[in-house]
């Protein structure tokens, strides 16, 4: 550990979404996965609407006059304050925006994306003021968009979770479940095969040129 202690295990289970690599590198291991920018941000409301923000989607076509890839979302008003926490499903292909270890990332908002969002809302949402904060966060994304659920061929005393893809939180108490199943070997409850860390397109360089998806849901 970073604070020097060492701890001995029997099973290890890894579960350090875009910093995998960095830890299985101590493992002689790679997986191929890309670290996607997403922006997203919080915007303050006329205190007199602030009831009236629901929970929202816009997954509008893709223009590429726009270059925002169309898909905004936003969440109702919480707490005291007068702001909503609205972002965008939109990470750009280029190399600045995905990448491939924690050390590369930037976690300094892109302000040609920030004013993406600050004119997406302009346009589409009455009584939104100003921008209060912006913030840049890893998704993990596989070329298939499926997550990683396994334990390693080589140390199978080592399981891990990865490849959330922008998609993974809503499934966590399940995932939980399938991953402690795997760790304890005991049968999966659900057929988690299409997880596996030796599938094909989770292998480290065999397809450098190859496009990966894009868009969560
Ligand atoms: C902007 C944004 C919006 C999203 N929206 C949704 C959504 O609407 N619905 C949805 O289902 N999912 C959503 N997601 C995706 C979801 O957040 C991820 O899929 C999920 O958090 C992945 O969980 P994880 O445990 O694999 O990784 P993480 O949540 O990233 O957790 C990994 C943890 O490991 C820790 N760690 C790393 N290295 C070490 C180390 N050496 N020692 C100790 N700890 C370490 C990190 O600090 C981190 O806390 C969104 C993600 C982003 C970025």
């Amino acid at each position: 550990c970073s604070n020097g202690k060492l701890f001995k295990a029997k099973k290890l289970v890894l579960a350090a979404g875009a910093w995998t690599n960095d830890l299985l590198t101590h493992l002689d291991q790679q997986l191929d996965l890309e670290i996607w920018a997403m922006h997203w941000g919080h915007y303050r409301v006329d205190p007199k609407l602030r009831q009236e923000y629901p929970q929202w989607f816009c997954f509008r076509k893709e223009d590429e006059r726009r270059w925002d890839g169309g898909l905004y979302y936003g969440f109702p008003a919480e707490g005291k304050d007068d702001m909503i926490k609205v972002g965008i499903d939109f990470c750009p292909e280029d190399p600045e925006f995905r990448m491939r270890r924690m050390a590369d990332y930037t976690y300094t908002p892109n302000e040609r994306i920030v004013s993406l969002i600050d004119e997406f809302m302009r346009e589409n949402w009455e009584g939104v003021g100003e921008r209060v904060d912006m913030y840049s966060s890893p998704y993990t994304v596989t070329r298939d968009q499926y997550f990683v659920l396994d334990q390693l061929r080589e140390q199978p005393e080592v399981s891990l979770f990865t490849g959330g893809c922008g998609r993974a939180f809503k499934f966590t108490p399940l995932l939980g479940k399938l991953l402690a199943e795997k760790t304890l070997g005991l049968a999966p409850s659900y057929d988690v095969s299409p997880f596996s860390a030796e599938r094909d397109c989770v292998q480290f360089d065999k397809h450098a040129s190859y496009r990966y998806g894009s868009g969560a849901v």
